[in-house]
């Protein structure tokens, strides 16, 4: 306990095994829960204090941590949920950055609201969402994104930002960019649906709900079709220690893709609206023999090529020498640079 600070609970030597789903072995210096907003100035005066560095966790579903964080971690562990605005078409509703994402998807489609069903089940916190704009078969955060509300580290203040602001990119915000390290988000504000819209263009979904009729089309029974899809091929950190895609699908430009095509005639793409081309990842490391392949006890999953696993709970370091290997495989056998998704914290 350190006395001076008096809102906060901090705690020293702090394991973060637990806190993360890759299962790294890795040691906070320093570590708080926050609960309360109101706690957010103390958490500057800390660092100001101990002229160090902070690293912000929520579900730890994206992280690769490294043994050792000489900072403070502050762990993201608010809680809320406030409906600010309804009309004939739509709700706005605020959620405390701290609670699970999963949680907030499922009261949504239990209140009939569209929006959120085909981001069932993706792990972790509200407050991480907006940071990577998270997404799963075809819908983004940004598409029922209102605002969000951060707390500024360098000066103390509030904000509140728009979708424009927070530059939503695919997998991507200026929360990895300009902001990276700048900000806490508190709160993040959507507006979900009262009236159909549903987004089943992703083959997966398509077939999952192709017995359903469409008057049984429900942002439920979407959820549920989801749920199956991902229980089905994506395995529970809890029993196997991963943090989901661990690279980006890869965007190469038409001529690229032509080059590709030349010697891979079924490489799986996806046309941009830029004319650009997003490459499935998953298919350039199945193809590359790594479906399943495990060198020093790391491996990419069986059922999901693009997914890496940490069975035995390897260290950061040794997760990256491993997505390094992969990588240059990747570079050499197709010419592509492939992009870690998960935020990387090992020096
Ligand atoms: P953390 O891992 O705790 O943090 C991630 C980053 O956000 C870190 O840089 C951290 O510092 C920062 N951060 C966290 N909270 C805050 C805050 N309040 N303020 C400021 N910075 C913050 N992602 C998808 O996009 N789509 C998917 O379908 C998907 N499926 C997944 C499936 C599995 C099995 C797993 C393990 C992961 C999956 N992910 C997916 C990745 C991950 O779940 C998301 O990126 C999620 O938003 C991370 O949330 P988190 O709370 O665990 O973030
Ligand atoms: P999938 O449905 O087998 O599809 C494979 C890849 O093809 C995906 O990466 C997806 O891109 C792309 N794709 C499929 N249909 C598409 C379409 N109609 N238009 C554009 N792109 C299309 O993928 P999956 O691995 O089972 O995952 C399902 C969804 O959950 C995907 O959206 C995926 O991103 C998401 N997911 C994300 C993570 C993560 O950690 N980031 C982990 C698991 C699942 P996109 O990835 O761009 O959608």
């Amino acid at each position: 306990m350190t006395h001076d600070f008096k809102t906060l609970n901090i705690q020293q030597d702090v394991d973060l095994q637990p806190f993360n789903t890759l299962a790294t072995p890795a040691m906070a210096q320093w570590y708080t829960e926050l609960t309360d907003d109101r706690q957010l100035p103390e958490v500057r005066r800390f660092l100001a204090k101990k002229q160090c560095p902070l690293l912000v966790l929520g579900g730890g579903s994206n992280v690769v941590l490294d043994e050792r964080f000489s900072g403070l971690v502050v762990k993201v562990s608010t809680r809320g949920r406030q409906v600010i605005a309804e009309d004939e078409q739509s709700v706005v509703v605020r959620f405390a950055a701290g609670e699970c994402w999963h949680h907030i998807v499922m009261w949504a489609v239990e209140q009939g609201y569209y929006g959120l069903e085909n981001l069932a089940l993706i792990p972790g916190s509200v407050g991480a969402a907006p940071i990577q704009n998270i997404g799963a078969y075809g819908v983004e955060l940004v598409n029922i994104f209102e605002s969000l509300d951060a707390f500024a580290l360098d000066t103390g203040e509030y904000l509140t930002m728009s979708a424009q602001q927070c530059q939503f990119a695919y997998r991507d915000s200026i929360f990895k960019n300009e902001l990276k390290d700048k900000v806490i988000i508190t709160s993040v504000t959507l507006r979900l649906y009262k009236t159909a819209r549903l987004m089943l263009d992703y083959p997966a979904l398509k077939m999952a709900l192709s017995n359903t009729g469409t008057s049984l089309l429900s942002p439920m029974t979407v959820a549920q079709a989801v749920i199956r899809i991902r229980q089905s091929k994506l395995p529970d950190p809890a029993e196997l220690p991963n943090a989901g895609s661990f690279f980006k699908n890869p965007i190469v430009s038409a001529s690229q893709l032509k080059t590709l095509q030349r010697q891979y005639a079924d490489i799986v793409f996806y046309p941009l609206s830029s004319g650009d081309c997003k490459l499935a990842a998953g298919w350039l490391l199945d193809k590359a023999g790594w479906k399943g392949k495990m060198v020093e006890q790391i491996a990419m999953h069986q059922q999901q090529a693009l997914v890496l696993t940490n069975p035995h709970r390897q260290n950061g370091r040794q997760v990256l020498n491993f997505a390094d290997r992969v990588r240059e495989a990747i570079v050499l056998q197709f010419g592509v640079e492939l992009e870690i998704e998960p935020r990387v914290f090992v020096h």
